[in-house]
């Protein structure tokens, strides 16, 4: 086997590549310099290319070189919060998965679009800041991990948000913020695969997110929490595992199935391999999705080895990354590589 996989060094990449050495494959890791010191001590990375910023991947000289080494590209969150949509269609080297439906991840607007074509419960959009009427949370476009979200109820709350975001330059105009209504409930990310090989779509596992400071102002008394003058951030620090009721997971297959069906529709080839659909369980335990990730999404590096949900469809540890690493031998194997690789 000559193909070589590759990803850019930061996010999911160690998962990525242990995987897809497990699986055979030679691997190669593209990286910042000031972050070469974490990746040097792992030896499941054959080759290393040092950038000054992720950014270098879009010279052409640089994606010839990695058509050279016959590398599939894996990409993640880093890729997509580093370029443009526009500048990872332009990129001329084989990407795993749909390339074009990272843009559907990237736009507010393409999002809500397929998920409610996935006939996904969504939270309400609020389509302007004069329609606010109960508790919504404002959001960046893009994957920014949730930095810069802030909470309103009202169309000062919202003022003083935006102010806040325009004056640290964060933001140009109200165009780049969305208001979704604020779900109650608690938040679950849902890991899934599917393969246009096997036709199998394959539930992986299950986490949650641990944000700062949202999730630190609970360890703060509430006499000492009412002094506490700063609006609550959801900066994604790490992820906790989680297992479902049992009870649940018919419901998650039947989404995870209508999201695979939809984004052929809207988006051919549709979603090969993995993807995530992130929401919050309501107190009578429905999922409402407020968000997807049409690629792998760093919550799965908790199962390195493995999830419960994993063991329960694979013979050996099978992590995301080598479930992709998988899914791309099967393809060769079986001369369709065209199916899994845009
Ligand atoms: P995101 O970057 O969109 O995944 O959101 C970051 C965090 O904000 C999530 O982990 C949730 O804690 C929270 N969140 C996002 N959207 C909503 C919503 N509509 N309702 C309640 N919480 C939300």
């Amino acid at each position: 086997m000559t193909k070589i996989i590759g990803t850019l060094g930061s996010h999911c990449s160690l998962q990525v590549l242990k995987g897809a050495k497990d699986e055979g494959f030679r691997t190669l890791l593209i990286t910042e310099k000031k972050r070469y010191h974490v990746y040097k001590r792992f030896n499941f990375i054959d080759h290393v290319i040092l950038v000054d910023e992720f950014r270098d991947i879009l010279e052409s000289d640089f994606q010839k070189r990695l058509n050279k080494l016959e590398c599939i590209l894996i990409p993640h969150g880093t890729l997509i919060s580093s370029l443009s949509s526009e500048e990872i269609e332009n990129i001329d080297v084989p990407f795993f998965g749909n390339k074009l439906i990272l843009r559907w991840e990237a736009d507010r607007n393409l999002k809500e679009k397929l998920m409610l074509e996935s006939k996904l419960s969504i939270p309400a959009t609020i389509r302007s800041k004069t329609e606010i009427k109960d508790l919504c949370i404002v959001k960046l476009h893009g994957a920014a991990g949730g930095k810069g979200y802030f909470l309103a109820s009202d169309r000062n709350g919202f003022d003083e948000g935006y102010n806040k975001l325009l004056n640290e330059n964060v933001i140009k105009d109200e165009n780049d913020l969305y208001i979704q209504e604020y779900v109650k409930g608690v938040p679950v990310f849902l890991h899934y695969f599917y393969s246009p090989i096997s036709g199998d779509i394959e539930f992986m596992g299950v986490d949650r997110r641990y944000e700062s400071d949202i999730d630190g102002l609970s360890r703060i008394p509430s006499k000492h929490q009412l002094n506490v003058p700063m609006e609550p951030t959801y900066n994604v620090v790490g992820n906790i595992p989680l297992v479902l009721r049992e009870s649940l997971l018919d419901d998650v297959y039947k989404m995870g199935e209508n999201f695979v069906r939809a984004s052929e529709r809207l988006i051919p080839p549709g979603i090969p391999g993995p993807f995530c659909l992130e929401g919050v369980y309501t107190k009578d335990a429905k999922f409402i999705t407020f968000e997807f990730s049409a690629r792998i999404v760093a919550g799965t590096n908790l199962y390195i080895s493995g999830s419960q949900y994993s063991d329960f469809l694979f013979q050996h540890d099978m992590s995301m990354g080598r479930r992709i690493a998988f899914e791309i031998r099967n393809a060769i194997n079986k001369r369709k590589l065209n199916r899994v690789i845009t």
